[in-house]
């Protein structure tokens, strides 16, 4: 077998969300398992978290759909709503809860006549232009909402944060101070917070909060403070040295060329590549631990495999241990490298890769 796997601890996970909870301690904490829980497996993960949370949150009524069918009974809410008629039946037979973020969506909701009234959240547009109601209209749908048959007392106002991962911009604190406006008004309860503001920006926690990327243990900011220091790393992403070669001053490694030895060189191959996920635009000089230790990434990312310069490693054989990403070589980084983000590098791990689970016991 393939010796690439990626480890994923569930009790880091349970760590990860306690440290969401303890620093917002008047919220609740929803736990976002979108995007099969950002690559690390959206049942595993929800089966670990059920009797924590409050309430899951995944982005389509598909994903929500085989939450439940695999036995997930708590609350889920659906970041995206509902697309269609079929999606609203759907939302109704598996008692899900809908972000609404169009007019049309609203309407087909009142139109509808679900068997129980359903649980709904508003997405408010505050900056981000991408989802979400002008305020203007809130007046007409809050009235609306709260005389129709079809929806649950208790609509949730919710905007997303465009800029938190930037502790400089004031773009947060203009979308802060419409929204809570905006629930003030309406008399509406209110969800701001995703990781980087549970995190980083206090005035943003309400009485629902979003985590999705802390909980895999990773900073959205990248920036390590206090808070950020104490996440846990969950997946550890490892796979071993396949075939070592030594080459002369002038040869290459890999398509097109594109790293040249400038000296003899030892070359290390491993057994990732970006048919994995393994990002394809990670340049020569990537970091990757081979034995522990640093290594440079030589030469382009095939889909099966990469090659990594082991000359500055003083013993190393075929079978040695390498981590990609994970406890001591964090995603953050080897995306930062590849010019993406660790949300990209997780979400798009790729089927081939197997998931090994460490038990959810939690250390706290
Ligand atoms: C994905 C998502 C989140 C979680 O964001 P993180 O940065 O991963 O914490 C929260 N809210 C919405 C609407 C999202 O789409």
């Amino acid at each position: 077998m393939r010796p690439t796997t990626a480890t994923v601890r569930l009790a880091d996970i349970a760590h990860n969300y306690e440290l969401a909870c303890r620093l917002a301690l008047k919220s609740k904490n929803i736990a976002v398992i979108k995007a099969n829980a950002y690559g690390h497996g959206m049942l595993e993960v929800a089966q670990s978290l059920q009797t924590r949370v409050p309430a899951f949150a995944v982005a389509l009524v598909e994903e929500a759909a085989q939450l439940r069918d695999a036995g997930i009974t708590r609350p889920i809410l659906v970041l995206q709503g509902a697309n269609d008629a079929a999606d609203i039946k759907e939302a109704a037979a598996h008692d899900l809860w809908l972000l609404l973020h169009r007019q049309q969506q609203i309407d087909e909701l009142l139109s509808s006549k679900p068997k129980k009234p359903l649980r709904v959240w508003l997405k408010l547009e505050t900056g981000m232009h991408r989802f979400g109601l002008e305020p203007a209209v809130l007046d007409q749908v809050c009235t609306d909402l709260r005389s129709s048959p079809s929806v649950q007392q208790g609509v949730v106002l919710c905007t997303h944060l465009a800029c938190a991962d930037d502790l400089a911009d004031p773009m947060t604190r203009q979308q802060v101070s419409l929204i809570r406006s905006c629930s003030e008004k309406h008399n509406l309860a209110l969800s701001i917070a995703n990781s980087a503001g549970i995190l980083h920006w206090p005035e943003t926690h309400a009485d629902w909060n979003r985590p999705g990327y802390m909980l895999y243990g990773n900073c959205p900011t990248g920036v390590f403070g206090s808070e950020s220091s104490q996440l846990r790393p969950v997946m550890t992403m490892s796979s071993e040295i396949v075939a070592i070669r030594n080459l002369e001053k002038g040869e290459s490694v890999g398509y097109g060329q594109d790293w040249v030895a400038k000296k003899s060189s030892k070359i290390g191959t491993i057994a990732i590549g970006y048919g994995d996920g393994y990002p394809r635009h990670a340049p020569s000089g990537t970091p990757v631990l081979v034995n522990g230790k640093r290594v440079p990434l030589v030469g382009r990312v095939s889909m099966d495999a990469i090659c990594v310069d082991l000359t500055e490693i003083e013993s190393v054989e075929v079978s040695d241990p390498v981590e990609l990403w994970g406890e001591s070589l964090y995603v953050n980084e080897v995306a930062a490298a590849a010019g993406t983000i660790g949300y990209e590098l997780l979400a798009g791990l790729t089927g081939r890769v197997p998931l090994l689970y460490e038990p959810s016991e939690t250390t706290l």
